[in-house]
């Protein structure tokens, strides 16, 4: 639908428009040419730096990566694991907190080898270390962490190889908890160490009683699926106690849930894990750690609020909040503080992906002019359709009748149809008729910015006209928490900021599934069902971006319509503003995908083969054209599974 923005257009009205400067902040900002640029922030007395989105494109398409493409930006990773670990290490310091802060990435956050890579070679500056919920990740994080000082903490359903792998990791001088998320857990655990005669080091997950704001509110409190209850926590303590092995418990650890948005619930889950930790000291229990879990929000929204998309809290406020806490509720107990540990998942890694893709082609729900008279011959309902549209007009307005008028369209439009269906309008008549309702739509939707009141039927009558931009990506293989949780992310167009978007649309993805398509995006005042952007030009793309989706996409796609991983590119930003492709991986071909469904490449091309013969046989194809089908059969095995140029 085309819209009307205000003239001149600035990239400033770009920028409030879309919001950037809300969720994007310090990363990504729009240029005076119109073009999104990426910064990568000074780190440590460094210099910022920054590139267009449309170079990064070009540079890519160069190098044969075509859209849709995964980018990973690794100076975002490095300055997220930065501004973590130091934003505790100020509050520690301002806070004269008596121990220090570790972090360790949840590898199930984004598992991708290059972002474990990264994580452990920027998070090696500040002893940043990996947690595991599983035997795979635990490989991972024992292959990645060379730091003795970097913490391993493995959380999730344990067996004994699970845990074999976790003592041959202590006898190797690795600092690898062991949490025991059900009671289950602690007779392995005890028998195995016996058995290789390593002493584990233990930690124990609460189950809180606190609940949570947001998405996983449910999941919050005496239903959470993890961790022991008072009762089998006791238990706990008597069983080490009985095995001599109470000195392997340090570690106290709880998870209020991803995404917490609301900072006075971290508050008094707070509250709670230290009157536990206060009351097991006590006991006897020589706990050293507190792990906090996840939990540390994306301002996804930007709207800085208690909103399941959002967080009211900035970094700072959420570390000193957890160092006060602990200050508050140990000291007058004489308790001294333990080591501070989070899993922070989400907040480490989202801004650092970014998926960009093309617009393919567009559908419009505009009308064509109406005609100046109707023929004779035309039925009657369509005349008084016409008739309708007519009266639609600034004197509607001051009538009141906007709503009749719209009520009116809609009964001749509907009459219409059924006589259509019984076979008493022609399709010509039909398609006439449709044509003159959908200038009604859009006479009523141009008239209702002037209404001092929009009744509540005529409010989302705008998105119903909105644009269909079809974009070369899948949502269930790159955005499957947009289709599967309604995630809200930042979607918007990488260039030609400089001019006013002209049109209203949603964005529709390749799969042919109604859920396949995103509409509902951030704006300057919150969410909205369309997103502004511009006209397609021939023979030039148009390229959208998907930000923050560096957290769980890349993990949870799935294959949808069999359309696979997408390529991936991880570029370095240089401080002279040029930037380096530091890798590049092309996504699933067609063969690839197929496999994973359990065919062979191979036997496809022998069946295809053996049709291809039989058409020879009968004539319908001649040899050499056997061969051309043949050929192209098996390009396309090797070929993305996305739509190529
Ligand atoms: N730690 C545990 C035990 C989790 O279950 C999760 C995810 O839910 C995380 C850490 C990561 O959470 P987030 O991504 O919100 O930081």
């Amino acid at each position: 639908m085309k819209i009307t923005t205000h003239t001149p257009w600035s990239t400033q009205d770009a920028t409030n428009l879309y919001g950037i400067q809300n969720w994007g902040s310090p990363y990504f900002t729009v240029g005076d040419n119109g073009n999104v640029n990426i910064v990568a922030p000074a780190i440590n007395g460094g210099q910022s730096a920054q590139v267009a989105f449309v170079d990064v494109i070009k540079g890519l398409r160069e190098r044969g990566l075509e859209m849709p493409v995964q980018l990973r930006i690794e100076n975002l990773l490095d300055h997220r694991i930065s501004c973590l670990n130091n934003a505790f290490a100020h509050s520690i310091k301002a806070l004269n907190y008596q121990n220090y802060y570790r972090g360790v990435f949840p590898i199930k956050v984004n598992q991708q080898h290059h972002v474990i890579e990264e994580i452990s070679h920027f998070g090696s500056r500040y002893n940043h270390g990996l947690e595991a919920g599983s035997k795979a990740e635990l490989i991972i994080a024992l292959s990645h962490i060379t730091d003795n000082d970097a913490y391993i903490i493995c959380n999730g359903y344990k067996d004994s190889e699970f845990i074999d792998l976790g003592l041959h990791a202590i006898k190797l001088g690795v600092k690898c908890f062991f949490v025991v998320e059900t009671p289950s857990e602690l007779p392995i655990i005890i028998a195995r160490s016996r058995k290789l005669d390593v002493k584990p080091l233990l930690g124990v997950r609460l189950k809180l009683a606190s609940k949570v704001d947001g998405h996983w509110s449910d999941d919050s409190g005496d239903r959470s699926i993890f961790g022991l209850n008072t009762m089998q926590l006791m238990t706990l303590i008597e069983q080490l106690n009985d095995a001599n092995m109470l000195d392997c418990l340090q570690l106290l650890h709880f998870h209020l849930g991803s995404q917490l948005p609301n900072i006075r619930n971290i508050r008094s889950g707070m509250l709670e894990a230290c009157r536990y930790y206060i009351e097991l000291t006590q006991e006897g229990v020589p706990l050293k750690y507190l792990d906090l879990g996840g939990g540390l929000a994306v301002d996804y929204d930007g709207s800085q609020s208690n909103s399941t998309h959002s967080k009211n809290y900035s970094l700072d406020e959420y570390c000193t909040d957890i160092v006060e806490s602990i200050i508050e509720a140990l000291d007058p107990e004489g308790i001294p503080h333990p080591v501070i540990i989070t899993e922070s998942g989400r907040a480490t890694v989202a801004y650092s992906s970014v998926l960009l893709f093309n617009i393919l082609d567009v559908s419009h729900f505009d009308p064509q002019p109406l005609p100046e008279v109707l023929t004779d011959g035309i039925h009657e309902l369509i005349h008084h359709l016409w008739g309708v549209v007519a009266l639609i007009n600034t004197e509607s307005i001051k009538d009141h009748r906007l709503q009749e008028h719209y009520n009116d369209a809609i009964y001749y439009r509907d009459e219409i149809r059924e006589l259509f269906r019984r076979g008493q309008i022609s399709l010509r008549d039909r398609a006439l008729g449709e044509n003159i309702f959908l200038n009604a739509m859009h006479r009523i939707v141009n008239l209702l910015p002037t209404l001092e009141r929009i009744p509540a039927e005529l409010e989302h009558l705008g998105e119903e006209l909105a644009d269909i931009y079809y974009g070369n990506f899948s949502v269930f293989q790159s955005l499957p928490d947009a289709w599967a949780i309604d995630q809200i992310f930042p979607v918007m167009p990488i260039h030609r900021l400089n001019e006013a978007p002209t049109r209203e649309a949603i964005i529709a993805d390749l799969t042919c599934d109604c859920d396949g398509k995103i509409d509902h995006f951030i704006g300057q005042d919150g969410v909205r069902n369309t997103l502004p952007v511009h006209s397609l030009r021939p023979n030039e793309d148009y390229y959208l971006g998907v930000f923050l989706v560096g957290a769980y996409q890349e993990t949870l796609g799935d294959l949808h319509n069999l359309f696979g991983d997408t390529n991936v590119a991880n570029i370095r930003i240089n401080q002279d503003n040029s930037f380096d492709v530091v890798t590049e991986l092309e996504g699933d071909s067609i063969a690839d995908v197929l496999s994973y469904v359990e065919y062979q490449p191979n036997t496809l091309k022998r069946r295809f083969r053996d049709i291809a013969e039989k058409a020879v046989k009968a004539g319908k194809i001649t040899i050499a054209e056997r061969r051309q089908i043949l050929n192209d059969f098996s390009a396309s095995l090797q070929g993305y599974t996305y739509y190529e140029e």
